[in-house]
């Protein structure tokens, strides 16, 4: 075991970005369990509580949300089982942001909810919280962090759960979660895949990164502690993305998500 991750390692320093994505979802999930994931998210959900994290109860906001993940949480699944989704609105209409932890929790501010223009452009951000978990973006920063043969020593020896200590460990500090740009910008292809197969608009992440832009926002949405890419260069990746596998899907879904806006607390 310890062989074939120095062997993917080692690949993994001449191949492609795609390819060195693959490598490293592999090696994080050889590593990092479904549970221990599960344990993490919990923790960072604890915490958040600690931390007088206000969490909306309307249920028909809860229930439009919950929606919306459905029509994209199949093909996430597809990708990676063994997930257990779970989805919560936090009462914030001035925080233009949404979030996922590890394990599968996906966490939308009401802000970004009354920022968006349509459901395309909710739905982006969605599938773009669920790449971070498909692609075990959280498993991979604590091998970056603390080094694979940390890791590895680890979760191949005698004590594996002192995986789960090292990971809580930097919950604290958020760094298992601030994701790195190469992170972002795969996140981003996720949404609009996911956008594009269940026929909404894959512009939806484009329009909403241009809206942040002319505000001339810094590109904290999406990303938790992240180092952050720039609006401009997603948008190009974006656009380039959607060109290159023809995505046509043309739904923008705007009536629903006026209804839903109206019944959001404004302060
Ligand atoms: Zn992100």
């Amino acid at each position: 075991m310890r062989h074939l991750v120095c062997a993917l390692v080692v690949a993994a320093s001449a191949c492609t970005a795609v390819q060195r994505s693959t490598t490293e979802q592999v090696v994080a999930a050889a590593l990092i369990s479904d549970k221990q994931e599960m344990d993490l998210g919990f923790q960072v959900h604890e915490d958040l509580k600690t931390k007088n994290t206000k969490f909306l109860e309307n249920p028909d906001v809860g229930i439009y949300v919950e929606g919306l993940v459905n029509k994209i949480v199949p093909q996430a699944k597809a990708d990676r089982a063994g997930v257990n989704w779970q989805y919560f609105v936090i009462d914030d209409p001035k925080t233009v942001n949404a979030f996922a932890t590890p394990g599968g929790r996906i966490y939308v501010y009401t802000g970004l909810l009354l920022a968006a223009e349509n459901e395309a452009e909710v739905i982006g951000v969605l599938g773009h919280e669920l790449g971070h978990v498909v692609a075990r973006h959280s498993a991979r920063q604590l091998v970056a962090a603390k080094g694979l043969e940390t890791v590895a020593a680890m979760a191949l020896g005698q004590k594996p759960s002192e995986v789960g200590q090292l990971a809580a460990g930097l919950i604290g500090q958020g760094a298992i979660m601030a994701y790195g740009r190469d992170m972002e910008l795969e996140a981003d292809t996720y949404g609009a895949k996911y956008s594009n197969t269940a026929g909404y608009d894959p512009r939806g992440l484009v329009t909403f990164f241009e809206k942040l832009k002319a505000k001339g926002e810094v590109p904290e949405l999406l990303t938790f502690l992240s180092t952050h890419p720039s609006n401009t260069e997603r948008i190009e990746k974006l656009n380039a993305l959607i060109v290159a596998n023809a995505y046509n899907s043309k739904e923008l879904g705007g009536a629903g998500l006026k209804a839903i806006q109206a019944k959001i607390p404004k302060k």
